[in-house]
């Protein structure tokens, strides 16, 4: 048995955003627990699928002793605020001075949080870390699909294990995964060499599923590179050679910051085997850069090509509004593709979510039945769009308190509210708006304002890639949408100013200088 020190904080920056993410949006709760720090956190995290809830199970079954430090999570934005930021180190750092003697540390970290004053969150909490408890000590970390890996986060972590699905159905069995690869390095107490490489040409998340070519044969190398069952002939994919873990992160793109982008790290007991199989990844990555591509339809020609294929089925047909994704700092408020739907009078289509709190308070103070008031959406005003004035009716209310049911969100508790659908009585288009933030990447989102999402024609949702999880096997067809949004598809149109030489700001794209 060890004593073990858990906790996490996690945020994904979007430098390009426009809102910041403050202490306040680390303290509440959404669709994930808000701030706990200490005993109370094991029970707080306990049947969501999030890193930390495996890493604890997995640890207290293996009959090691926890000492809880604190966990927080914000949705993604732009970059988190300096007093945030050092309150929530401040006490992971306070809380592992406190513990007593530790053996190892399990931290739930998402990899691509800059800070106002560090552009790698990460890699500066762990250096800080690092030098509280020195050498000796294992810390393990799990990591989102979308972290940008940088050489310290590597350097100051014994080890890190990363998401291999995007959508994420496996958080809560990577921190299992973290805790397994913790458990071990306990106990045979061997030196883990790592092999870190960087790609060099960023990768859109819209490109990066791992349901498609080529993040999914990426994914499946990997494991067979880890089982030593890699057929290929190249070197270090003959037989496993005593590699530990690999981690590939495609990385998040939109953060100006000298790491961004896609990386690797191997570990392993032989430098040797580390070193080639983390040649051998990076080459099938680089291989397969044509790839990482697809067709994005305008606000119009999707809404026009809905229509036409709505007529021929029973299934919804899905437009993905890919740049306004709040789960990518997206406002989740833009009006674009809203705009299209009413303009075509795409009658029966919904799109969700509109996050407009001032709009949902309103329909929920004018009542079911009643007309709403007030213009709807664009009240951040990204893209100097403005609210959209139509015959809103006020179909349904609801509190904004449920629970999650597809296989990311499943067992999540939702606190969103308040919430409406309202339908344009003139185009017969509905919205669901929310008061906070959250990608539509589960179906509750919408039964809970009595929508059923299989039964509706054209349904848009405010998501890049996760919603595919739970809504891909009830729909005709996806097409993914450029409507406005703080979520840039396309890195080559992003002012940056910090990222590093050399690299190409998309697939076979033009290098950054
Ligand atoms: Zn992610």
């Amino acid at each position: 048995m060890a004593r073990i020190a858990v906790g996490g904080f996690q945020h994904e920056t979007n430098t390009f955003a426009p809102q910041r993410a403050t202490w306040a949006d680390f303290e509440r709760a959404d669709a994930w627990p808000g701030f706990v720090r200490g005993a109370e956190l094991i029970d707080a995290v306990e049947g969501f699928n999030l890193p930390i809830a495996g890493a604890v199970k997995t640890l207290a079954g293996l009959g090691h002793e926890l000492v809880p430090l604190c966990w927080c999570s914000a949705p993604p934005s732009s970059y988190g605020e300096r007093d945030a930021y050092e309150k929530v180190a401040g006490w992971i750092l306070d809380d592992l001075a406190a513990g007593g003697p530790l053996d190892g540390i399990y931290l739930d970290l998402h990899g691509a949080m800059v800070a106002e004053h560090h552009e790698d969150g990460e890699g500066e909490l762990l250096r800080r870390i690092r030098a509280l408890v020195g050498d000796r000590i294992p810390i393990v970390t799990s990591l989102d699909y979308h972290t940008n890996l940088t050489p310290e986060m590597v350097r100051y972590a014994s080890a890190m294990i990363g998401y291999r699905t995007y959508p994420h159905i496996d958080m809560a069995a990577t921190g299992s995964r973290a805790a397994q690869l913790l458990d071990r390095l306990l106990k045979d107490r061997r030196p883990l060499y790592k092999a870190y490489r960087q790609i060099d040409f960023l990768i859109p998340l819209v490109w990066q599923c791992t349901l498609m070519e080529p993040a999914k044969g990426i994914f499946a190398l990997i494991e067979d590179i880890e089982r030593g069952s890699d057929k290929s002939g190249a070197p270090g994919g003959s037989h496993n050679q005593g590699i530990v873990s690999i981690t590939h992160t495609p990385g998040f793109p939109p953060a100006d910051i000298a790491q961004c982008g896609a990386a690797l790290v191997v570990y392993g007991h032989d430098r040797g085997a580390a070193e080639a199989a983390a040649d051998r990844l990076a080459a099938a990555i680089r291989e397969r850069e044509a790839g990482f591509a697809g067709k994005l339809y305008t606000p119009d020609e999707a809404v026009i090509e809905a229509m036409r294929l709505a007529q021929g089925t029973t299934k919804p047909v899905l437009l993905a509004d890919v740049q306004d994704n709040p789960g990518a700092g997206g406002t989740s408020d833009t009006v674009g593709l809203l705009r299209a739907l009413i303009a075509r009078r795409a009658k029966g289509a919904v799109i969700g979510m509109i996050v407009d709190p001032a709009a949902a308070e309103a329909a929920t103070a004018a009542g079911e039945g009643a007309l709403l008031d007030c213009g709807i959406g664009a009240k951040i005003g990204y893209a100097g769009e403005v609210p959209v004035e139509a015959q809103w009716r006020v179909v349904r209310l609801g509190s904004g308190m449920f629970t999650g049911s597809g296989p990311m969100y499943g067992g999540a508790k939702f606190r969103i509210g308040p919430m409406a659908l309202v339908t344009d009585e003139a185009s017969g288009v509905s919205v669901v708006l929310a008061a906070k933030r959250i990608q539509a990447v589960d179906q509750e989102i919408f039964r809970h304002v009595g929508v059923e999402p299989a039964q509706v024609p054209i349904l848009a949702l405010k998501s890049t890639v996760h919603f595919r999880g739970h809504f891909q096997p009830i729909a005709e067809t996806i097409l993914c949408v450029q409507s406005p949004g703080a979520h840039v598809t396309d890195p080559a149109e992003l002012p940056y100013r910090h990222l590093r030489p050399g690299i190409r700001l998309r697939p076979l794209g033009p290098v950054h200088e």
